[in-house]
């Protein structure tokens, strides 16, 4: 059955502006700039299993950050693990997603997290998949593209693994995408 009856339009957008507003407790308050965007405290808290608490000082060089935690030496990060990192958690969240095919053309999907009920629209547009979620946002203003977590629910929904697996002739324009990712 085509699914062509969701609602559309203000009514649509604004119930999901409201769920924005409810989901949008994570991370919002550190992006600002395309490098607090990736290379950011808290994921390096998350990549080396910190609490929040915990003070960490970061500064970005060329191909390495800088990184400080209180009570350690400090040391150095590559950014090829900050971004698989980056890329991976949106993986690892995109499993518990639900995906629903909506409309054909363009391709259209709705995402919903079962868990909370939030739904957000990702919509095919030949070398990307737009989100209409805070994330996506983010990547596109900062990183110039990106891929969000429903977007990588619909790439695993329609049997991909990344989203240069995706793209024709595996062009790959998703510089987020794990440098070993063989
Ligand atoms: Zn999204």
């Amino acid at each position: 059955m085509p699914c062509e009856d969701l609602p559309t339009g203000e009514s649509w957008r604004s119930s999901v502006a409201l769920r924005h507003a409810r989901d949008s407790n994570e991370d919002n308050s550190v992006m600002a700039t395309r490098s607090t965007l990736v290379y950011s405290a808290a994921a390096i808290r998350r990549m080396m299993g910190l609490p929040a608490s915990v003070p960490v000082q970061l500064r970005e060089f060329l191909d390495v950050v800088w990184v400080w935690v209180k009570g350690d030496r400090p040391t150095f990060v590559s950014k090829a693990d900050f971004k698989r990192h980056f890329v991976e958690r949106r993986q690892a969240a995109a499993e518990s997603l639900t995906v629903i095919d909506w409309l054909s053309d363009p391709p259209r999907y709705m995402v919903t997290n079962p868990e909370t009920g939030s739904n957000h629209l990702v919509v095919e547009q030949g070398d990307r998949l737009d989100c209409d979620c805070e994330d996506y946002q983010w990547q596109q203003r900062f990183i110039g593209r990106g891929c969000c977590k429903h977007g990588y629910a619909v790439l695993r929904y329609l049997g991909f693994d990344s989203l240069g697996d995706f793209l024709p002739g595996n062009f790959s324009p998703d510089e987020m995408r794990p440098a070993a990712n063989a």
